[in-house]
């Protein structure tokens, strides 16, 4: 516990948490933190914050914290702290042996959405440059890669549209497998001020999420639908639209790829996408999605807001798509209180993905066989990169279990823990020859790692965070490292033992480097951030102040392009033996996987993860409030306490997965998205039964 007193200093930066990106001011007592106070002047919360970045820093300087490098030579063997030398020089000369005996496309790298934009650029480049190939991956492939694909086909730019601010704007608000309240409660609060002000408001979820009746904003309509049903109801959604005329055909017509729109306006007209069809599918009433539609239609400026609840599934980019449809056919796109707006999860998310940490694309979205783009990047980086992209995360895992893919380098990201079917996962790193883990604590895919970097939390580092909304803000350094190095310097220090000249002296170099290379951010500076406080990107020649709305003019790809969007059904269905489908979402004190909001004081909020459960369902199986019960699916089992609520419809039942002991990850099964590999996180077939009695 850290007494307050009054502080000496402070420091302002950004939030390390959600997507919302909150500006706070750090105050120091000497050198230690005794207070997080949201900043007035932050434009993306106003003054604003969440119980998690007002109480939830503690973790930064908790006594689990590893801040000697270490190594092993296999994981059997007790870790031996090592010089930071000696452990960058083992990883290196590993990974050049293991090259050699296997290939250049033995090894790969995995940047983190926890870790700034500097450094996320310089792991991918990292592998790029030193590695020789594009096998480097994001985290972000877990929960919106279907994002960075769904737009990018339709509207030409993977990220969302508007401002936070813009929803002040918004008559009707769509929110579609996202629920703000627990996971971007800054955000949520804004939304709730526009609704008490009138707007109206449209939640599409499975579970009876806190806007739908909330004492500030009751929603207009819940549509309740089953999960892995999402494309099944913005079909539905977009046939209400066209064949009711509530179309805006001047905006399609001047804005809209024709032939495109003449196609999708076919598909979606047919019977099997009316209400009537897809409503028993997705067990909606079609009368509600007809009033939903029209409300969306006709309500004046409409704005659609989305989570991983749409991502996270096998057709998560075909719901984007059909999103971005929604919002072309009604022209509800290019104009404040409208748009597409991903609800990005962790804090960095859309900067990851912004700084090519994709296998496909190099920084600013740019594929990697454009040799345009390619011979740019060599002749920055002085090396000859591949035109081909590498592989994704669950490729990673396949090619370590085929025996072809036997070295790793995880920056920030716990997969052991994060990504589905854990088995599998494990399986993947135990099958490798040298695994290196960076992070700030002894995570579950450390038990897997040769050698382990110690991390740098935000506290103790420069550079910069991208938030949902496009915002670039400066995270500033509050304290030294722990471990002696920030995670950029650790990168920079693995280069050059792999004989890759790194040799940059402040992030603000990497950032010079970074707008250099990238069209979106050629304005970008550390000076232009302190000058503005923070910018959107595009930021350049074209939008020297950022851009806080896209799509004004025209479409970043020239005209929108409309998707058609068949439903398929997931492969994970219902039978007698897993009868239930187990959604899963996050709690307001907690944070993903909880390796930093477990070692805080938000643990008093919520001590556990449970099974909610309807009560029809519970009582069929003699399961009672509190009672330990077991889970199954396909992929495995775990044990929950159950928690019986009608926030769950019947057949349904949901689960947070922010401790290691709920195991959530062991049931989802490896279903994953057409286009990106995103996994099923979503949909899992279950049963529940209980176990004892406590
Ligand atoms: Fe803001 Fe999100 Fe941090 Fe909460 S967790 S303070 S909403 S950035």
């Amino acid at each position: 516990v850290i007494e307050m007193g009054q502080p000496e200093r402070s420091v302002i930066t950004t939030c390390a948490y959600c997507g919302v990106g909150c500006s706070f001011r750090a105050e120091l007592k000497g050198d230690q933190v005794v207070r997080m106070v949201p900043d007035k002047n932050g434009q993306a919360n106003h003054g604003h914050s969440c119980v998690k970045g007002r109480f939830a820093w503690g973790y930064a300087t908790h006594p689990d914290r590893i801040t000697k490098p270490m190594i092993r030579k296999h994981i059997d063997d007790p870790w031996q702290e090592v010089s930071w030398d000696e452990a960058v020089n083992y990883a290196a000369s590993e990974f050049r042996r293991i090259q050699l005996k296997y290939g250049r496309d033995s090894i790969g790298g995995i940047t983190s959405s926890r870790c700034t934009n500097e450094e996320t650029y310089l792991v991918q480049k990292l592998v790029r440059a030193a590695f020789g190939n594009n096998n480097v991956d994001t985290c972000a492939r877990v929960c919106h890669s279907p994002t960075g694909y769904g737009l990018k086909q339709t509207l030409g730019e993977s990220a969302g549209t508007q401002s936070f601010d813009s929803v002040m704007q918004a008559d009707v608000v769509l929110v579609i497998g996202a629920n703000p309240s627990d996971a971007h409660p800054v955000f949520a609060s804004q939304l709730k001020r526009r609704l008490r002000q009138g707007a109206r408001l449209i939640v599409i979820d499975p579970r009876r999420i806190d806007l739908v009746d909330s004492p500030h904003a009751r929603a207009d309509f819940h549509l309740a639908l089953r999960p892995g049903t999402n494309v099944a109801m913005l079909n539905a959604l977009a046939h209400v639209i066209v064949t009711e005329n509530l179309l805006n055909q001047p905006f399609i017509d001047a804005r809209c790829e024709s032939a495109d729109f003449a196609r999708w306006r076919e598909f979606v007209s047919k019977p099997e996408n009316s209400p009537e069809a897809l409503g028993p599918i997705c067990g909606v009433s079609p009368d509600d999605i007809r009033a939903a539609a029209r409300l969306y239609a006709t309500g004046g400026n409409a704005a659609i807001y989305y989570g991983l609840g749409v991502t996270e599934h096998s057709q998560g980019s075909t719901a984007v798509m059909g999103i971005a449809n929604l919002a072309m056919v009604t022209g509800n796109i290019g104009r404040e209180g409208v748009g597409v707006n991903p609800l990005r999860g962790q804090n960095n998310v859309q900067g990851s993905c912004d700084m090519g940490s994709f296998p496909h694309e190099l920084p600013g979205y740019r594929h990697v066989s454009n040799d345009a783009v390619r011979h740019q990047f060599e002749h920055a980086w002085g090396v000859t990169l591949q035109p081909d992209p590498g592989l994704r995360i669950p490729n990673m895992f396949e090619a370590a279990l085929d025996g072809t893919f036997r070295a790793l380098y995880c920056q920030g990201e716990d997969i052991a823990q994060s990504d589905p079917n854990t088995q599998h996962v494990t399986a993947a790193l135990s099958a490798m020859e040298c695994v290196v883990v960076q992070d700030i604590f002894l995570n579950e895919t450390a038990k897997f790692a040769h050698v382990f970097l110690p991390g740098s939390s935000f506290l103790e580092k420069d550079g910069t965070f991208t938030n949902a909304e496009r915002r670039i803000s400066r995270v500033r350094k509050v304290m030294d490292p722990l471990g002696g190095k920030a995670d950029w310097e650790a990168t920079i220090a693995l280069a050059n033992a792999l004989g890759y000249r790194m040799d940059y002296k402040h992030p603000s170099e990497i950032m010079d480097e970074i707008a250099r290379l990238t069209p979106t951010f050629t304005r970008v500076s550390y000076a232009e951030l302190d000058r503005h406080g923070s910018l959107q990107w595009p930021c350049n020649d074209a939008a020297p102040d950022g851009t806080p709305t896209m799509h004004i003019e025209e479409f970043v790809r020239g005209k929108g392009r409309f998707m058609l969007t068949g439903y398929v059904p997931t492969e994970e269905k219902v039978n007698s033996r897993y009868p239930l489908l187990l959604t899963t979402g996050r709690i307001l004190s907690q944070y993903n996987v909880g390796a930093q909001t477990r070692r805080t004081d938000n643990v008093a909020w919520h001590e556990e993860d449970r099974l909610e459960i309807h009560p029809t369902d519970a009582e069929s199986r003699g399961i009672v409030e509190g009672d330990w019960v077991g889970v199954g699916s396909r992929a495995g089992q775990t044990v929950l306490r159950a928690k019986v609520s009608e926030r769950v419809a019947p057949g349904v039942v949901y689960t947070t997965f922010h401790f290691p002991e709920s195991g959530a990850n062991v049931i989802t099964t490896d279903n994953s998205d057409w286009a990106t590999n995103c996994p099923e996180y979503k949909v899992t077939a279950v049963e529940v039964s209980r176990v004892y009695q406590p």
